[in-house]
């Protein structure tokens, strides 16, 4: 792996790449089956990604006619990686398992260990002989909608395909390797202003903001709509806030703390609600919410832009769905992709129905979607919101402080970068769009 990588580094010619010998095994970060019922009891807030993830020597899978193998040069933190290293909701292992049932090769990710991550960029090192759009010494984002393209369900939005699943938590060899597998369709070119982690940590969650808020899949947002952002600094939110404003809409982002709420200032970001200052108790107890402080939260919102939000930007579920139905305007719409701090959701129900709203479901991005985001970020619409570095070896902790939400925006993680910065491709497209929008979020660490 160090030829290879000093290769990349030093810029070879792709046909020297191609005929470059693999190792027989390479670095990777797993969680391991036998380890399953290790937190059983725990807190969720106990249960210690630094204590499950592994980062050591796994053996190369065999190639499938349409997949690609990756030299991965960085990746990122996902939340899905903190679930699958908490073994929450449930172990990830069955989703491996299911696959494994498929076919020979779908049996290669039914394995004892589950290789995480679900970002990527690199370079491709080879590719399987049914593979026509991409070859060896490519550089590419890869984003994470693995899907079948036999299975006719996935040829309308390839996001309701049957067998639909998410490379690097549903399917084994993730990006948060050294190497990685991945399909064909997975691919995309890196954009060529970017440093590797600048480039890797972007496919999942802006392609996921991408869907919910622009697709006509989710809310397709209009000119002049105030879109309410819940932890617009975060993963999702950071690209969201971008979005709406790219769109001409009118964000409002919600953030727990008051540096966010000037990194939010910073992005442009004018109506900004800190929900720790605020300090809004949206359940009085575990089982009992209060409509006043829904009311609160409301006024706070048409204080600061003037009306009710047409779009409801939600994935903290439990603990702000009931606020979130509440405070969205007649007739808008409230689109979730996720339930942070709980799945079992509770609203009432009187506030939806006789207000005409609706809830909208999105999930990640198909590969248009996730295309049409990656070209907005390799014209520099769309900046990256990288706001730390690890180390592979660090994983657990990146993983950690992403679980405890303590980060901003994403965290990269180096891969087979030596160091940060590498991997421009394109200089002065970089300093025409500016390092201080493209490093935003990365000089506040
Ligand atoms: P993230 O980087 O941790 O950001 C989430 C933000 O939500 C935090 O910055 C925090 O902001 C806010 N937050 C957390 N708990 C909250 C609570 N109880 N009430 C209000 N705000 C809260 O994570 P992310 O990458 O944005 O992902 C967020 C969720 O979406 C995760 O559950 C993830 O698994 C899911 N997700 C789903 C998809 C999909 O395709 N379905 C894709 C990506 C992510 P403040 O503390 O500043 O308010």
């Amino acid at each position: 792996m160090k030829e290879i990588r000093e290769a990349i580094v030093s810029g070879v010619e792709a046909a020297e790449l191609a005929a470059m010998p693999l190792p027989d095994s390479y670095r990777a970060a797993f969680v391991r089956r036998e380890d399953a019922g290790m937190f059983e009891g725990m807190e969720s807030s106990e249960k210690d990604p630094r204590k499950s993830l592994k980062v050591e020597e796994v053996p190369i899978p065999e190639l499938a006619d349409d997949e690609a193998l990756v030299a991965v040069m960085a990746s990122s933190i996902n939340f899905n990686t903190v679930w699958t290293s908490i073994f929450e909701p449930l172990p990830t292992f069955a989703f491996l398992d299911r696959l494994g049932r498929e076919n020979r090769l779908g049996a290669r990710h039914a394995l004892d260990y589950h290789i995480v991550g679900s970002d990527g960029s690199g370079v491709i090192l080879r590719t399987g002989n049914g593979v026509r759009k991409w070859k060896p010494g490519d550089r590419v984002a890869i984003h994470c909608n693995y899907v079948d393209d036999q299975d006719p369900t996935a040829h309308d939005d390839s996001m309701k395909a049957l067998n639909q699943r998410i490379w690097g938590f549903e399917t084994n060899f993730g990006g948060l390797a050294d190497l990685a597998v991945v399909k064909a369709n997975q691919l995309m070119p890196k954009p060529s202003h970017l440093s590797w982690e600048e480039s890797a940590v972007n496919a999942l969650t802006a392609s996921t903001s991408y869907r919910m808020l622009v697709s006509d899949n989710a809310a397709a947002m209009r000119q002049g709509d105030v879109v309410l952002i819940w932890g617009a600094t975060g993963g999702l939110g950071g690209y969201a806030v971008q979005l709406v404003l790219n769109g001409g809409g009118i964000p409002i982002g919600v953030v727990s703390s008051p540096e966010k709420a000037e990194l939010l200032h910073k992005m442009g970001c004018e109506a900004v609600i800190d929900r720790k200052a605020e300090n809004y108790q949206f359940w009085s107890d575990p089982h009992t919410q209060d409509e006043s402080e829904w009311r609160r939260f409301g006024k706070k919102i048409r204080e600061l832009v003037g009306e009710d939000p047409q779009i409801v930007f939600e994935h903290p579920g439990r603990q702000t769905m009931g606020a979130s139905v509440f405070v969205c305007a007649r007739g808008g719409t409230v689109v979730t992709c996720a339930a942070t701090s709980g799945y079992m959701i509770e609203y009432d129900n009187r506030h939806l129905w006789m207000k005409l709203k609706r809830i909208v479901s999105s999930h990640f991005a198909n590969y248009h979607e996730a295309w049409s985001m990656n070209h907005l970020i390799d014209r520099g619409a769309i900046q990256p919101i990288l706001s730390a570095v690890y180390p592979l070896a660090d994983v657990g902790q990146a993983a950690r402080e992403v679980q405890l939400n303590q980060h901003e925006g994403k965290l990269g993680v180096l891969c087979l970068a030596p160091e940060e910065g590498l991997g421009i491709d394109d200089p002065d497209k970089r300093s025409h769009i500016g390092e201080d929008r493209i490093r935003m979020f990365r000089e506040r660490s």
